[in-house]
C-alpha cells in the first residue's frame, strides 16, 4: 500500500539540524505513527512521504517554510518579572503558556536581567533547516473514525 490521503503511516526517523547535530529520534522506541493528510506533521516531510510505502527509506530536506517556520520577532517580547505571580525562580530555558493576539501558545524565557524577561513564542525549530532520515515500517488505511477526528487512534494514537 501508498502512502496517500487517509492511511495511517508508521516511520522511524532522526531528525539532524544543518550543523548535522541529531535533534529528535525514534530508533530504541516506538515508531512515530501519523494519519497522512490529516496535518498531524510538518507539510514538507508529509509531502516527501506521498507515494511511498512500506520499506522505502529516504532523506528529506525540510526548509523553515514547510517545517517550523521562520524566526518571527514579533513573538520575542520583554515583560516585567511582576506578570509571572506565583513564580519565584525564572530561569533560561523555562516555558510557560502565554496569551497572545494567536491565542494560548508557550513561550520560552531566552533572557533574564534584572527584571525584565525576555520571552520567545517561536518554536524552538523556527528557522532552522531539517533534515529527517525516514524509514517507512507500516501503512494501513484510516478508519472513517479516524478521519472524521483528524488523527490516528490505538497504538500510537489517540486512547479515548
Ligand atoms: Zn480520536
Amino acid at each position: 500500500m501508498q502512502i496517500a490521503e487517509k492511511t495511517v503511516v508508521s516511520i522511524h526517523y532522526t531528525l539532524t539540524n544543518k550543523a548535522g547535530e541529531t535533534l529528535d529520534s525514534s530508533i530504541g522506541q516506538d515508531p512515530l505513527v501519523y494519519l497522512h493528510g490529516g496535518q498531524n506533521i510538518i507539510v514538507g516531510l508529509e509531502n516527501a512521504l506521498k507515494g511511498k510505502s512500506v520499506g522505502d527509506a529516504l532523506q528529506v530536506t525540510v526548509e523553515p517554510s514547510e517545517g517550523y517556520g521562520e524566526t518571527r520577532e514579533e513573538l520575542i517580547q520583554e515583560v516585567d518579572r511582576s506578570a509571572f505571580q506565583g513564580v519565584d525562580d525564572i530561569d533560561v530555558g523555562m516555558q510557560f503558556m502565554a496569551q497572545t493576539p494567536w491565542g494560548e501558545q508557550p513561550v520560552t524565557v531566552v533572557k533574564v536581567e534584572g527584571e525584565q524577561i525576555t520571552l520567545d513564542g517561536n518554536h524552538a525549530l523556527a528557522g532552522e533547516t531539517l533534515n529527517f532520515d525516514v524509514e517507512i515500517v507500516d501503512v494501513r488505511e484510516a478508519s472513517q473514525e479516524e478521519i472524521e477526528h483528524g488523527h490516528v487512534h490505538g497504538e500510537g494514537g489517540h486512547h479515548h
